[in-house]
């Protein structure tokens, strides 16, 4: 099956009140573990990727490349969606001109006239050529690639303007931040959460941020009209812990256990269990 836009697993996650989990790749291991996650539990699912991790599989070719042949070596038949991750103006570009389906144009640091003018360029480019679209408005907390946002609470006002844009889903900063969240989090702002969703007639949501959010506000979040949710650190934290037990346990040091088919293993199937419980609390299982 090729690569698909999100817009319709969106749509359909929105009115049947799930999300879709956006799970960020950086390696061949990551990709194929999302991916057998997705299939194993018959859920529509969408391939995130910064422009760093862009740059570390080295360029967005090579993940176009890589994605696409292996949805069809490995016999996917649920929907998948490639999709850039806080893409820059040019990032965007790039990545429809490399074949991705899905682009993030986060203009959130501009000014937001800027931010309005670029976000509606991107999305003529994308629609012309049927590639999903996600904008942001007010930062989210939390450094990703080394952008580093307030996590302030979006102007439900900016929300409506870029909505009616014809966005097909919209990041807005409500109390989430990228990576670990702290002790002191005081957690989702919903009353916000409530005001974007009504003001934006019902467009699908994004909540970036998605590690270590407890389960009910991920629900409560869900029933407000988020359709995507996120998810980069957990994974990550996931695959050291198993890399770490395995060499702690100095099997790196047995047999041939230095092989990085083995080294990599425990940690590679820490990530498929991961995506297939966050798949589970999503509700997004035979969605697909
Ligand atoms: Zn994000």
């Amino acid at each position: 099956m090729p690569l698909v836009s999100a817009k319709e697993m969106l749509v359909k996650a929105h009115e049947g009140h799930y999300a879709v989990g956006q799970f960020n790749i950086n390696n061949l291991e990551w990709t194929k573990e999302v991916l057998l996650a997705a299939q194993e539990m018959k859920s529509p699912v969408i391939l995130g990727v910064s422009e760093g991790a862009g740059k570390y599989m080295t360029g967005y070719k090579t993940v176009v490349a890589m994605v696409s042949a292996m949805v069809d070596s490995l016999g996917i038949d649920v929907p998948v969606a490639l999709h850039l991750d806080h893409g820059s103006y040019e990032g965007a570009k790039a990545c429809i001109e490399a074949g991705f389906s899905s682009i993030m144009f986060d203009g959130s640091h501009y000014p937001f006239a800027e931010n309005l003018a670029k976000s509606k360029e991107i999305i003529e480019i994308c629609h012309a050529k049927n590639l999903s679209v996600e904008c942001e408005v007010g930062s989210i907390g939390g450094e990703e690639d080394g952008v580093i946002g307030n996590g302030e609470v979006a102007d439900p006002k900016e929300c409506q303007i870029i909505a009616d844009l014809g966005v097909d889903m919209l990041a807005a900063g409500i109390g989430n931040i990228h990576g670990k969240y702290p002790a002191n989090w005081t957690g989702l702002n919903f009353e916000v959460l409530a005001q974007i969703q009504d003001i934006t007639n019902g467009k699908p949501l994004v909540l970036h941020g998605g590690s270590g959010i407890p389960a009910d506000q991920i629900a409560k979040a869900i029933s407000l009209g988020v359709s995507k949710i996120n998810v980069n650190t957990e994974l990550q934290l996931e695959f050291a812990a198993a890399t770490r037990t395995y060499v702690e346990a100095g099997k790196d040091k047995t047999g041939k256990g230095y092989d990085p088919r083995k080294l990599l293993a425990p940690g590679s199937s820490a990530i498929r269990s991961k995506v297939i419980a966050m798949m589970t609390e999503f509700g997004s299982v035979n969605k697909a």
